[in-house]
């Protein structure tokens, strides 16, 4: 006897009662799920391929794997407690396209809420889904983590239509990155005392000239801006870090420092959702 590969055909223990009211369908990998006719009508428009006739003897072959055709199945039956964390990202995606594929509602409903929340770990993969099937809240998540990703990748991710939407979209946080590093840093109006009374900044050398860590500030910031792709606007506390603050030795560039950052977060602000751009 050959040893059991992973295409061995098999029986899904949870799904192993094959009766006259069972259909029985074969996954990609060769496992079969006898699955009760009345529970898919109940979940789904669940549509077998075709080509395949619903006769109770013929297995009906899908092209989905085992692990998938089986948490599918258990929305099916409304299984009441499915943890999708306990499987890996890349299942719950795969389930997500087959919930879609037969319209198994249930699991599209918590498909949907579990690939929004893996907008900021997992953006290509989200924004692909929610660009397939046009699920626009999501993408107006997702979309900002997807800005500095490399042209192939967001060719192989978005259908055509959305390529020059995005394109602009990425360009307007490219421009506020830009922006970020080049703006005027107005640390004379922030030098203030507690009573008020403007006092001039201790660290600025030539009159009318900048303190000389505004100069340094600027392409650490820069450098924290470029290796993120521009990315690094959406999380503004790791690139105006806490230490850069604390190394400023006066309250007033302090201050200037704090504007400066608030200044760049109101212009990240201003960036209108993606699906405004569709
Ligand atoms: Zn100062």
């Amino acid at each position: 006897m050959p040893p059991l590969g992973p295409d061995t055909p098999r029986v899904c223990e949870r799904f192993s009662t094959a009766t006259q009211s069972t259909i029985p369908f074969v996954s990609r990998d060769n496992m079969t799920f006898h699955i009760e006719r009345a529970k898919l009508e109940r979940a789904a428009e669940f549509a077998p391929p075709s080509s395949v006739h619903s006769s109770p003897t013929e297995p009906v072959r899908l092209d989905d794997d085992s692990v998938t055709l089986e948490l599918l199945f258990r929305f099916v039956y409304c299984e009441v407690y499915i943890n999708l964390d306990a499987e890996s990202f890349l299942v719950v995606a795969e389930l997500a396209e087959a919930a879609e594929k037969y319209m198994v509602y249930s699991a599209m409903t918590v498909c949907r809420l579990y690939m929004k929340n893996k907008s900021k770990e997992q953006p290509t993969i989200v924004m692909k889904y929610a660009a397939r099937y046009n699920y626009k809240d999501i993408l107006d998540v997702v979309a900002p983590y997807t800005v500095g990703r490399a042209v192939p990748v967001m060719k192989q991710i978005l259908p055509e239509s959305y390529l020059l939407p995005w394109f602009t979209f990425n360009s307007e946080y490219q421009e506020v990155a830009r922006l970020a590093v080049t703006r005027r840093i107005e640390q004379d109006s922030c030098h203030f005392d507690e009573a008020g009374d403007w006092y001039p900044c201790m660290q600025v050398e030539v009159e009318d000239g900048d303190p000389p860590w505004v100069l340094d500030y600027q392409r650490k910031i820069a450098l924290a801006l470029s290796v993120t792709g521009g990315r690094g606007l959406l999380d503004l506390d790791r690139i105006f870090t806490r230490e850069l603050a604390g190394d400023l030795k006066c309250g007033g560039c302090a201050g200037a420092f704090h504007a400066w950052k608030y200044a760049v977060a109101t212009d990240v602000s201003r960036i209108a959702p993606f699906t405004t751009f569709l």
